[in-house]
Order: structure tokens, then sequence, then C-alpha cells
């Protein structure tokens, strides 16, 4: 069913647009527009927090502490589960203001909250099953007791690309471990984390407990609460170059840090693989949000026996894709975040094409209004153009050759990055091997996509630090306390 104009003024109205401050929305004079990448217009203004702002939020995480500490583990939990409640119930707004503030597909956003809730009702499954251990010394007479605690007040910084489940991905562990939370959401998308908050508010979270800070200077406002004393812990997700940087101002307080930062998947297709299920899953790993995803495949590296046929078959899924405004019904590429993105895909583009590659499909940017570039499928793509060095986080899949397996699994990893590894093959001493021999923190075998609360999500080399989701996630908002007892 189409999405009227009444239904996207009545979700634009209800998302707060304060700052989420102890419990309090507070409105700025200043403030930061919101702009529908399919249309470039302004869609809503959010507060704008200024660095005391910032502070105050911190301010307000720190004094609900030792109370959300001290809260049984089962009131945690369910909290969290009347909150994933929510989020299912409101599936359908919760994804208009998503596709409204960052232009991916209706379909994609609804998949998004299903995937994004998921986090709080994987974590409220969590949050009682948090344990030590008592055991006897080697040496006997002391007794060794190990227990887990809250790390204490956390920063959350998440990016603009999936708004929502970077948010439940990192709120959802702290909560379930006793943590208090300060998130700043992208600019480009803070309505998203807004509506969330507000959810976690119905669902009887206590005031100070999450506090939501949008702001148009991310570095002035953030560099304060990281050199803090107070604050415990720092979890981001972004990109490596900013990653790096928030690396360095935490190591002053040698910060606890959890990275989620850039990819450059490769996507390996063997011999043997079965073409089809390898096209499907070609057209996930890289369609799958525009291709604006750390896990989309940025790299396809085929054998050479089958690249003719898996190229002409990629181009023509992806050539067949409708192009449009994500509230649209049947569209299923929507507009990247900016105008900035359009222009680096282009010049990732433009620099192949100069190093010989074949375009199949696609090509060139698309006119405006809003900022479309349409599904692109490169053939001959040297390994060192641009693109296969550095994130494309657009619809483009630049495709290249390999003979012998070790040849392909060393173009794989012939990057700095290594978030997520894509390998088909219908050989299972072949599909074990490989995955050992891949130098990422996931892979996916016969399948595009790996993002799943339920596994530990993250990367190795620049692609980052610690996990999210899975029983691993809940470990980065836990500090281990040995106690020694003489009987
Ligand atoms: P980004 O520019 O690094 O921004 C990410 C977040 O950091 C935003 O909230 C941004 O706020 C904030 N930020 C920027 N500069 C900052 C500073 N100096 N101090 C504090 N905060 C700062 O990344 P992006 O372009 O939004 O997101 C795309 C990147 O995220 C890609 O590299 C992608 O691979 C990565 N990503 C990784 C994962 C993963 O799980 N590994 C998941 C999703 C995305 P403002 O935008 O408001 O400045």
């Amino acid at each position: 069913m189409a999405v009227t104009s009444e239904q996207v003024t009545r979700v634009l109205k209800a998302v707060p647009k304060g700052l989420l401050i102890g419990g309090k929305w507070i409105s700025t004079e200043k403030t930061v527009p919101v702009e529908d990448p399919s249309t470039g217009e302004v869609i809503a203004e959010v507060a704008d927090a200024s660095p005391a702002q910032g502070i105050a939020a911190l301010d307000a995480a720190v004094a609900a502490q030792a109370d959300w500490a001290a809260t049984d583990p089962r009131e945690r939990g369910e909290i969290l589960r009347r909150a994933f409640e929510l989020l299912i119930e409101r599936s359908e707004d919760i994804a208009l203001l998503m596709t409204l503030e960052m232009g991916k597909p209706l379909a994609e956003a609804r998949g998004e909250v299903t995937y994004g809730a998921e986090f709080f009702r994987w974590f409220s499954e969590e949050a009682v099953r948090i344990s030590g251990r008592y055991s006897v010394a080697p040496s006997g007479g002391t007794r060794l007791l190990t227990m887990k605690q809250p790390v204490g007040p956390v920063y959350a910084i998440t990016p603009w690309n999936f708004p929502l489940a970077m948010g439940t991905r990192k709120i959802g562990p702290a909560l379930a471990a006793g943590c208090t939370v300060v998130i700043k959401p992208a600019a480009q998308t803070p309505l998203t984390t807004l509506a969330l908050a507000a959810v976690l508010i119905e669902a009887g979270l206590p005031d100070g407990v999450v506090n939501v800070i949008t702001t148009s200077t991310s570095g002035p406002v953030s560099a304060p609460i990281i050199s803090d004393p107070r604050l415990r812990k720092l979890t981001f997700t972004g990109s490596t170059g900013v990653g790096q940087r928030l690396i360095e101002q935490s190591a002053k307080q040698v910060l606890k840090v959890s990275m989620e930062l850039g990819g450059n998947a490769p996507f390996v297709v063997f011999a043997d693989a079965d073409l089809d299920k390898a096209v499907d899953g070609a057209m996930l790993a890289k369609m799958r949000n525009i291709g604006e995803a750390c896990t989309a495949a940025n790299r396809f590296i085929v054998h050479e026996s089958l690249a003719p046929e898996f190229s002409r078959r990629l181009a023509e899924r992806m050539g067949a894709m409708s192009i449009g405004r994500g509230i649209e019904d049947g569209v299923q590429v929507g507009p990247l975040v900016d105008n900035a993105a359009v222009e680096k895909v282009t010049e990732l583009v433009t620099d192949a094409i100069g190093h010989g590659a074949e375009v199949l499909t696609g090509g060139e940017a698309i006119d405006g209004p809003g900022h479309f570039y349409p599904p692109t499928v490169l053939t001959g793509v040297p390994t060192h153009a641009k693109m296969f060095r550095e994130e494309i986080f657009g619809p483009v899949a630049p495709i290249s050759t390999f003979t012998t397996d070790d040849e392909g699994i060393a173009m794989a990893n012939d990057t700095e990055y290594g978030l997520v590894a894509y390998a088909f093959t219908q050989d299972l001493t072949r599909a074990l091997t490989v995955a050992e021999r891949l130098e990422t923190g996931m892979v996916g075998i016969n399948q595009g996509i790996v993002s799943n609360p339920a596994a530990p999500f993250g990367g190795v080399k620049a692609s980052g630090l610690g996990r999210e989701g899975g029983f691993e996630g809940i470990e980065e908002y836990l500090e281990t306390k040995y106690v020694g007892i003489k009987l």
C-alpha cells in the first residue's frame, strides 16, 4: 500500500526533536536540519547540543548508574523485552521514519526494524544469564571467586546507514549488563534514535538511563565526554578514520573501547560453486541497504571458469532493479545518503574504467533531485583500481578473476580491512579451509548475509575491536572482578 502524505506528516510530527537528558526532552535555540536524501528537502529540525549539554547528558548517565546497576536483572530484561514488543508493534512507523531520513526502500527499513528489535529481545534474555565462577586455587586453600559487574556509563556513537540497528546493538547489551548510556546518532539520521528513546521511556526505562544528544558538531561535543574520567566505555560504529581518532582520544584515560569500523568484503566464487546460489548471495551482499553497508561485498573475486556467466547474470539482475524514492511501492534501490556519496562512487567508477574495467550495467550517476546512483556491474577490474582498496559504499559490483584457490584467498586477504568475507563452494573441505584462512571476523559460506543478533558481529585488522551480538556482545559491557578468599 502506498504511503500517504498524512502518514508522513503524522510520523514526522510524533517523533521528539529535543535532547533527552535525565528523562527530560530539551530543545535548543539552534537546530540541525534533517534531509530526505531522495528529494533533498528538509523534513525536520532537531536540537543541536553544545559541548556543555553533552556533559549534562553524561552527568545524567552518571547519576543513574548506581541504581540501574542495582536494578534486578529480570527487571532490566523485562524493560528491554517491552521495548522489543513496542518496536515490533510500531514497525511501520519506525520503518517509514528511517526511509524518510536515510533513503532505504521501505521493505529494507521494515527488515531493519525486525533485525534491530531482535537485539533487545536477545539481550533481554541475556540480562539474567550474567554469571561468575568459584574455584579452588591449584595450590589449595585459597578460593577464587570471579564476578561480572557493569562497566559503568557508556558513550555510544552510531552511523547513518543502519539508524535503528546500530543503536539497539549497543543499547541492548549495555542496559542488560547494567550500564547507563549517552547515545549520539549521526546528524544525518537522528530521528530514528529519538523515536527509539521514546519507545524505551514508554517501556519503563528510568530517567537518565539512556540519554540522547543530537548535534551538528560531533567532534567538539564528543571530545569532552570521552576525556571525562566518569565515562567508562566508548562504543563506536563508523568509519575507520574517525574510529582511529576516537581510539587516540580514549588512550588518555585508558577507556575501554569497542570499534565497529569500515569493511572491504571479498565475495569469492570458487570453481565448484552453485551459480544460482552465488548470484542470489551476490544480490544480497551487494544490494542490501543500496550497498551502503560495512558488510557490503566490495570485491567480487570469481573463478575464471565461472566469471563470464556470473557477471552476465549479476548484471541482468542488478540492471533490472527499480530505482526511486524508498517510500514508493516496488522501489528496490533508493538514493545514496548525500551528494558526497554520489561523487565518491562516481570517482571510484571513473578510476576503474580508466584502469581498463568494462561497464556491464549502470556506470553513471542519475540527475537529481535526490542522490541516485544506479546498480552498476564492472568486469575486468584490476586489483590496483581504487575500488579494490577503498569502501565503495554504493551499488557497484567490481568483478575480477582468479585461477587457483591460493590466488583467490590471497586476493581476498589483500586489504587492510577484515570485517567479513563471503565464499561460495559446494565442497565442505574447501569451505572450512577457506573459512580458516580468510583474515576476517566473520565469514558467510554460501550466503550473502551474516548479520544475526545471536552471532558475534565484528572485525579484525582495521575493521575494529570487539564484538556486538551473540553471547560475546554483553561481555563488552562487563568487567571481570576476581576476589581471592583465604579460608
Ligand atoms: P563516520 O563519518 O565515521 O560517522 C560515524 C559517527 O561518528 C556519526 O555519528 C558521526 O557523527 C560521528 N563522528 C564523526 N566524526 C566524529 C568525531 N570527530 N568525534 C565523534 N564522533 C564523530 O561514518 P559514517 O559515514 O556515518 O558511516 C559509514 C561508515 O561506518 C563506513 O565506514 C561503514 O563501514 C561503517 N560502519 C561499520 C559498521 C560495523 O559494524 N563495522 C556498521 C555500519 C557502518 P556526524 O555524522 O554527526 O558527524
